[in-house]
């Protein structure tokens, strides 16, 4: 098995190496300084360099650009969820919302796809919200119940019909809605670096070590430069806490995922030859488990409290063999060596499943915390924030200011240990789901 961490994700791995990366190597200045060039930053940078053609723009990253979460994702492009929180009546109002802002997103994605004929494999598959345990037929009804009355189109399947269009037995229920997409998000964030325009200046393996208010101009301090922006935008998702941007609202979560060889023609046949698919689980930490367009199985199966940029080799092995163990439960015919890559990726989350975006104060401004679904609300908000941080207004961002806000969190210790628990109790939950 080839497994040298943060070199191996599958999706990156599939893409052409670049070959022009700048770093800072001097002092600089400049109007607009965006933070994070994930789906966020790139998408905020492409819209300020459309609007402000005038303006210096400067996009920094701490890696390459594109290669954090947004390229180490599961790839669905979202309409609904089932996991945030929003699944009994009372919340239907707060979930329509939700679902509106994710509506928005697809549109963003789909915009941004077609006007630069980008080619992501997008499928507009639907998904599969499933279980292999049929006590969950209650969360299933209502789910699907919610769906209905917000015109969502959705069916029941139970385990045959599963087997039927999956190739596997292992689930006995499930909502089938056929909204949302599949794609390779790889192919979509080196798409929107490729694409970015020519008054954006980008500079990569450039991480900002911290920044400061001073003079009516932000100082941002790296290695060994300083750049000076007169507004600067934050769209570094999980990390945005330990930036100190919403400190209290937001935290990290660490999930990690493996992708196996393509599937030959024998156990192609033998589970029935079935299209493209994408599950997702019905208990929060189950597996999110794909079928590509290539006939691989990408798995991921764990989230943890951890926060690294990268995650040691030994650790990331221990957990390539939960992905292994969900595989082989899924379909036996795998034996061994059949992981081709695996890596983790960062994402962050609030108390209430609720995004940031916010002018923080003056000339700051910040985006993220897409608990798990920020390819599509990711390129909105990223397109939107810099409307704001252009002095504009647009009917997209009065939606989503209409959106709750997230919650305040207590401080720490009490919050690691607070989500330690959580995530044991829902990993207990989930033990025969992963
Ligand atoms: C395994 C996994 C599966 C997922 N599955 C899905 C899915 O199927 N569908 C979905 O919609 N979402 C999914 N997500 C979540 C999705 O990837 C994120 O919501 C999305 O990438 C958010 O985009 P972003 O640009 O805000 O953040 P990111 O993609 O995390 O980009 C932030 C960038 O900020 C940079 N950065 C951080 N600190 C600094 C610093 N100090 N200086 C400079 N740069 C810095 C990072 O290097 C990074 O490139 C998944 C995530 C993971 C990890």
């Amino acid at each position: 098995m080839l497994l040298n961490n943060d070199q191996n994700c599958g999706w990156i791995n599939n893409l052409d190496k670049r070959s022009i990366i700048q770093s800072i190597n001097k002092n600089l200045n400049c109007d607009f300084m965006i933070v994070g060039a994930g789906f966020t930053g790139l998408s905020v940078a492409r819209k300020l360099g459309q609007i402000e053609k005038n303006k210096k723009i400067i996009l920094v990253d701490a890696q390459l650009a594109g290669e954090g979460a947004s390229s180490r994702n599961s790839g669905y492009l979202v309409d609904t969820t089932l996991n945030d929180g929003f699944t009994s009546n009372k919340d239907v109002n707060n979930y329509k919302k939700k679902a509106k802002i994710y509506e928005q997103g697809i549109l963003a994605v789909k915009k941004f796809v077609k006007e630069h004929q980008v080619e992501c494999e997008w499928n507009d598959a639907g998904k599969y919200f499933a279980s292999s345990d049929l006590s969950d037929e209650n969360k299933v009804n209502n789910f699907s119940k919610i769906l209905s009355s917000l015109n969502y189109k959705n069916e029941i399947l139970f385990q045959k019909d599963l087997n039927n269009r999956l190739g596997t037995n292992f689930y006995k229920i499930a909502v089938y809605t056929n909204g949302g997409v599949l794609l390779h998000p790889g192919k979509l964030a080196r798409a929107m670096v490729d694409t970015l325009p020519d008054n954006v200046l980008l500079y990569e393996n450039s991480p900002l070590v911290s920044w400061k208010k001073r003079n009516n101009k932000i100082e941002c301090n790296f290695k060994n430069n300083i750049i000076e922006a007169d507004k600067i935008i934050f769209c570094t998702n999980g990390f945005l806490s330990s930036q100190g941007i919403q400190k209290n609202y937001s935290f990290p979560i660490t999930l990690t995922a493996s992708m196996t060889r393509p599937l030959n023609d024998n156990e192609y046949q033998s589970i029935g030859k079935p299209k493209e698919w994408g599950v997702l689980p019905i208990k929060p930490m189950g597996a999110t488990i794909r079928m590509t367009k290539d006939k691989r199985f990408l798995i991921r199966n764990t989230a943890e409290l951890n926060n690294p940029h990268t995650m040691k080799s030994s650790d990331l092995l221990k957990r390539v063999k939960i992905h292994e163990e969900g595989l082989k439960k899924r379909f036996p015919f795998f034996k061994n060596n059949f992981i081709e890559s695996s890596w983790s990726g960062v994402v962050c989350r609030s108390r209430n499943s609720s995004q940031i975006f916010e002018k923080i104060d003056n000339n700051i401004y910040a985006a993220g915390c897409y608990n798990g679904s920020g390819i599509g609300v990711g390129t909105l908000f990223g397109e939107q924030i810099s409307l704001m941080a252009s002095n504009q207004d647009s009917k997209l961002i009065s939606m989503i200011e209409d959106r709750i806000k997230p919650t305040w969190l207590p401080p720490q210790p009490l919050l690691n240990i607070g989500i330690y628990f959580r995530l044991l109790y829902e990993r207990l939950k989930a033990s025969g789901e992963v």
